[in-house]
């Protein structure tokens, strides 16, 4: 079985000429098409392997693992037609689905980049009565009687649900899937509020001008684990620097003087604990008594 640790992703010939990607996130998703191709070995390397993104936004993650695994069968989540139109650009050869019930059965392993934290939460706020259900409805908020009981907060706290994350990760196990899910969320369940709208870049309020904003909400990484079994979560700087994105960022840099400021700068982003390094986690589900997954020793 080959052996995944730093030096296998940052020196291994299959990730020798990949210098030529325009995007500054290049490393990154070589780094977890190469995740992806020690999985299939783990797996056995069966010839029908499906390699799925869900969410793949302009399709540029998969253009780019792509180069470190040519896998043949892409299969692509998107409900959006037109991030459909621009993932067709870069990976003509997908496959798209509505969602994970029609991608055909067999061997599959999905990747989930900033995926899970676009799907809803539903939110509760503790009135003096009782726990209500908040819902937006013609641009404010109504609140209805929860349906289900939630743990006894003090009057004024808010509780967020993630059915949907929580059916998509059920799914995934129910099909023996093995799936990397990076997001934006602590290790551990926290009470609060975390549904957040950002329009161009920038914070907005979630109730103006409705459809021009992507909502988001925290990633309840301890929700999922009850129901699928998952690897870490760990921070996204552990993660990818177990992977060697250092050592290739290196070895890219050398090779391509004039874009070593750009692929330095993209590693610094990914990993910096005040930016992305340490609010964005990893996570692997797999079947249960699977091997430890690369990165997640
Ligand atoms: N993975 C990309 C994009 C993340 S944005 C990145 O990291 O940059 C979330 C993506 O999920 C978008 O492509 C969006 O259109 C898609 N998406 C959101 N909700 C979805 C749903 N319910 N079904 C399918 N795709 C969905």
């Amino acid at each position: 079985m080959a052996r995944a640790n730093a030096a296998y992703y940052a020196n291994s010939d299959f990730l020798a000429d990949f210098a030529t990607a325009p995007e500054m996130t290049q490393v990154f998703g070589e780094l977890l098409g190469a995740w992806a191709k020690i999985v299939w070995a783990m797996l056995g390397a069966p010839e029908n392997i499906i390699l799925a993104e869900a969410g793949p936004g302009r399709g540029a993650l998969m253009a780019d693992a792509l180069r470190a695994w040519p896998c043949a069968n892409i299969h692509f989540i998107e409900s959006s037609p037109r991030l459909r139109a621009a993932q067709a650009e870069r990976v003509p050869h997908a496959t798209w689905h509505e969602s994970l019930t029609t991608i055909p059965p067999g061997p599959l392993i999905l990747l989930a980049n900033e995926f899970l934290d676009a799907l809803p939460v539903r939110q509760f706020i503790r009135r003096e009565p009782g726990w209500m259900e908040r819902y937006v409805a013609e641009a404010t908020y109504i609140e209805q009687p929860a349906e289900f009981s939630l743990p006894d907060d003090p009057v004024g706290s808010i509780r967020e649900t993630g059915e949907a994350r929580e059916n998509f990760c059920a799914a995934l196990a129910e099909r023996g899937a093995l799936a990397l899910i990076i997001d934006y969320g602590p290790a551990e369940s926290a009470p609060g509020e975390s549904v957040q709208a950002i329009r161009n870049g920038a914070y907005a309020d979630p109730l103006s001008s409705p459809g021009t904003a992507d909502l988001t909400a925290h990633v309840d990484f301890a929700a999922l684990k009850r129901v699928a079994n998952i690897q870490g979560p760990v921070k996204q700087n552990a993660f990818l620097t177990a992977l060697g994105l250092h050592q290739r960022t290196d070895i890219l840099a050398r090779r391509h003087p004039e874009k070593a400021a750009n692929l330095r700068a993209a590693a610094q982003r990914l990993t910096a604990p005040e930016a992305m390094g340490s609010l964005f986690k990893a996570a692997a589900l797999c079947p249960e008594n699977f091997p430890t997954l690369p990165g997640f020793e």
